[in-house]
């Protein structure tokens, strides 16, 4: 069965007296260990999925399951990571790291250990003990991907991550994405304007359109396309 499956869904939201049709209902679903990327225009409604997809919003109607089961607040299997860092400036890369896992209820030596090792292998073993204002916004955008693949996730969240990055820095953080991915099983689901970066990372591609968004079609992306 589907890791994540959308069905039917809808959302609108109101902003001041005025409705606003993010999604007509839309439907699709996500094997174990895949890769997607939603691709489309500004304002298609791709950050608004992954919101329902989050539990940090409830659908207008349709729903949402993970697992095959009925999505109704965040769950502890997702991790979600945004364009904008947000690490604490006043907490060491360290300490920000282990808030995510404490937050969650799993800070342990064995998971403290596994985060240490992430951040070693992303190349920031370093920079431990700095605070994030120390940090160039590569480096930064680096230490938010390993607090969220800390927590391993069965299910991975990244809205544009790298869109504020350079070009270099991009290319870097997209192949550690991939290398900290590697035969870890997550289930993924990227937002991105990126083109070439769908293409490289992903093994579907959903491209939407219009407003209120909907599914305009699906792309399978065989292995020899995919440069990563
Ligand atoms: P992007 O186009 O890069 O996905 P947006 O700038 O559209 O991002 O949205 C950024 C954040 O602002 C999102 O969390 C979204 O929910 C929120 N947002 C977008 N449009 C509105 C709006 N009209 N009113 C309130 N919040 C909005
Ligand atoms: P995308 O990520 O594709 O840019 P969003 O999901 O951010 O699209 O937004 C889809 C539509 O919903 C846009 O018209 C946006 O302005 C609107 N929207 C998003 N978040 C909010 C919000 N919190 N309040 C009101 N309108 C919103």
């Amino acid at each position: 069965s589907p890791v994540i499956e959308v069905n039917e869904v809808t959302k609108h939201y109101w902003n001041m007296e005025e409705e606003v049709r993010a999604l007509s209902p839309i439907s699709f679903s996500i094997q174990s260990s895949e890769f997607v990327s939603l691709v489309g225009p500004s304002g298609c409604g791709k950050s608004t999925i992954l919101s329902l997809v989050a539990g940090l919003l409830p659908p207008t109607s349709g729903e949402v399951t993970l697992f095959g089961k009925k999505v109704t607040y965040p769950s502890p299997r997702v991790g979600y990571m945004l364009q904008r860092d947000c690490l604490l400036d006043w907490r060491t890369v360290k300490d920000n790291i282990n808030l995510g896992l404490e937050l969650s209820g799993t800070l342990n030596h064995q998971t403290e250990s596994h985060a240490r090792h992430l951040l070693n292998e992303l190349g920031l073993g370093h920079t431990l003990h700095q605070y994030p204002a120390q940090l160039s916004g590569g480096m930064r955008q680096r230490v938010a991907l390993v607090r969220t693949l800390a927590l391993q996730p069965d299910i991975l969240l990244l809205d544009e991550p790298f869109s504020a990055l350079d070009i270099q820095n991009k290319l870097h953080l997209e192949d550690l994405l991939v290398q900290a991915l590697k035969g870890r099983g997550m289930t993924t689901l990227l937002v991105t304007h990126d083109l070439e970066e769908a293409l490289a990372l992903s093994t579907r591609i959903l491209v939407l359109t219009g407003s209120p968004g909907r599914l305009k079609r699906t792309v399978e992306i065989p292995p020899a396309i995919r440069s990563l």
